[in-house]
């Protein structure tokens, strides 16, 4: 892949394990980056491959079929998955969610779900492990998937109306009514959580704001409104393309009656609310407008094993080097925490100024998963 890799060894551990070979056991509880945010949550791609061609992530202009995707030796395998996962769950990650590309395109992807299912976190409580898709093959896998002990699930749905779904997705083989059938499945199949999410474009979908709340009210599923980010170096993204979620609450209260709800934690990244009347939550999540930098606590793993900081970054850390050359579970731990320590990443609160994380290139969204 294009994207800058630091050589871990050369600059990165401490200088205990540079010298010695054997890091002392790292301090868990107290892992902080240089803005005192904790690591709690991961994002694990599993593929950098997708049948959508979503205009905002992966427009076919460059997407093509020219287009070189990882090949089977490059990819971290399952195995591999769950030593990382293992490291950074010692270092304090609670909450695990996979991701691609699109994930459901890994085959026996429930072997991995099994597996990361018997990690536990450092408080000795099973791992949060959820996974988000793009529904399309989701009405044949749903139950395996839960069988597998998924409990929680996010299917990407960004129209009700076909022709719309298609201007966003540009993924001929597919259809909205699929991914409904999807979200059906996972409701019968018995999933503890569903949430839908949506992109909202400007002059793109956001007709399909209304149609999508009737539809999902009525089921328990929570309906989450994104903002259209500026995420890798293919969009042509632009500030007037973004509806902010002050906006779409505007849109929503015009016709339903909304009552607001806590959040469950510091760092959850949607605004909640719910129908007086009863029936499904609302989200928003205003990625643009109100960055959540200051509680961020969660790193990527790519699916050839970077480890990245930051959605925007533009580099990543080579723990699959680490993982190749026989290195222990202490000896990666110890890498994973010294790379977290040095982090300062806060892309979203920089927008707009002309600083050098801002004009640098950025890793592109269907390579490290949202
Ligand atoms: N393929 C799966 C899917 O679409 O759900 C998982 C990977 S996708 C990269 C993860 C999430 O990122 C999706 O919910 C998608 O809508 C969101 N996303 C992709 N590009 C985005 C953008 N430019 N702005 C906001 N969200 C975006
Ligand atoms: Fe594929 Fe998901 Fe990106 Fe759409 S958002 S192109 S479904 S990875
Ligand atoms: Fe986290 Fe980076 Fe997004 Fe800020 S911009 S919330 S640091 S991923």
């Amino acid at each position: 892949m294009p994207y800058p890799i630091i050589p871990i060894f050369d600059q990165r551990l401490p200088k205990v394990m540079q010298s010695h070979g054997q890091p002392s056991n790292p301090p868990t509880d107290l892992l902080q980056d240089l803005l005192g945010r904790a690591l709690r949550e991961l994002r694990i791609s599993v593929t950098d491959r997708c049948n959508f061609r979503c205009r905002y992530c992966m427009p076919r202009e460059t997407f093509h079929t020219e287009h070189a995707f990882l090949g089977p030796s490059q990819l971290l395998s399952f195995d591999e998955i769950t030593q990382l996962a293992a490291a950074l769950t010692s270092l304090g990650v609670e909450k695990i969610r996979l991701t691609g590309g699109e994930p459901l395109l890994r085959k026996n992807l429930e072997t991995l779900i099994a597996s990361l299912g018997d990690l536990r976190t450092i408080h000795g409580k099973p791992l949060d492990l959820a996974l988000t898709t793009n529904g399309s093959a989701l009405r044949h896998q749903a139950r395996a998937l839960r069988a597998a002990g998924l409990r929680r699930i996010t299917v990407s749905l960004d129209a009700m109306d076909e022709a719309v779904f298609q201007r966003m997705s540009d993924a001929a083989s597919s259809s909205a009514r699929q991914v409904l059938q999807g979200i059906d499945a996972a409701v019968q199949a018995g999933f503890e959580q569903i949430k839908v999410n949506m992109v909202v474009q400007r002059g793109v979908n956001d007709d399909q704001i209304l149609p999508m709340a009737r539809h999902f009210r009525r089921m328990p599923i929570s309906l989450r409104f994104i903002e259209y980010m500026d995420v890798g170096g293919s969009l042509g993204w632009h500030m007037a393309h973004v509806v902010p979620s002050t906006e779409v609450l505007e849109c929503l209260r015009n016709e339903f009656e909304l009552e607001p709800l806590a959040p469950q934690s510091p760092s959850e990244t949607a605004q909640r609310w719910r129908h007086a009347q009863g029936g499904g939550e609302i989200g928003l999540i205003s990625s643009v407008t109100q960055a959540f930098c200051g509680e961020c606590t969660r790193a990527r793993l790519s699916p050839e094993g970077q480890l990245y900081l930051c959605l925007f970054a533009h580099q990543g850390h080579d723990l699959r080097q680490l993982l190749r050359s026989g290195r222990n579970h202490d000896e990666i731990t110890a890498a994973i925490q010294a790379i977290w320590s040095g982090r300062a990443d806060r892309y979203s609160q920089l927008r707009g100024q002309d600083s050098l994380t801002q004009r640098l290139p950025k890793v592109e969204m269907h390579y490290i998963g949202g």
